[in-house]
């Protein structure tokens, strides 16, 4: 007999955050902590949070991937395949694992749960990317951010990057490269 149903296409109740630690990890996301948030003030709770929420990670010293949603579209795509939508921002992942936003991260962080559970992470250096400046993005080389390539006049003249994202950025690689 088939198998009735599939485990991936059960969809996640968005208003119990709690129940949704069994998610699958989203890419790249092993030793260390990744943050799903918008730089954007759309709205305002939203933003502070998302804020509130980095300056808590970053206080951790080790690798903290900012997936920034208005910086590229690649990151809701993501979180639209682990959740089936966006969502509340801000979203975080320990190691892989769902942990919720801001409230669980501070209730975690308080009771020092947090610090034990990075505990087998990479160790970073504070300080401010001198490749990016801490934006985690960097302009595109390929286009000169433009997002469009030159082909030649035979192929329709331009053509949109394949290197960045609709932005014309691509994600710096001393940010996201994590070094021993
Ligand atoms: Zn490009
Ligand atoms: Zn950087």
């Amino acid at each position: 007999m088939e198998a009735q149903h599939h485990s991936l296409s059960t969809p996640s109740t968005p208003n119990n955050s709690s129940s949704s630690s069994r998610c699958a990890p989203p890419p790249d996301s092993d030793a260390r902590i990744v943050v799903y948030f918008t730089s954007l003030r759309i709205v305002r709770r939203t933003y502070e949070d998302c804020r509130a929420v980095r300056m808590i990670l970053r206080s951790l010293r080790v690798p903290v991937d900012e997936r920034d949603l208005s910086m590229d579209a690649a990151f809701v795509a993501e979180l639209h395949h682990l959740f089936g939508g966006v969502g509340e921002l801000p979203r975080v992942f320990v190691g892989g694992r769902y942990v919720g936003g801001l409230e669980e991260i501070r209730q975690l962080h308080e009771a020092g749960e947090l610090q034990k559970t990075v505990q087998g992470f990479p160790k970073v250096e504070p300080g401010v990317c001198d490749q990016c400046g801490g934006y985690r993005f960097v302009l595109c080389d390929k286009c000169n951010g433009s997002h469009k390539c030159f082909l030649g006049h035979k192929n329709g003249g331009f053509r949109n990057c394949s290197v960045c994202n609709e932005n014309g950025l691509v994600r710096c690689s001393s940010c996201v490269t994590v070094s021993l």
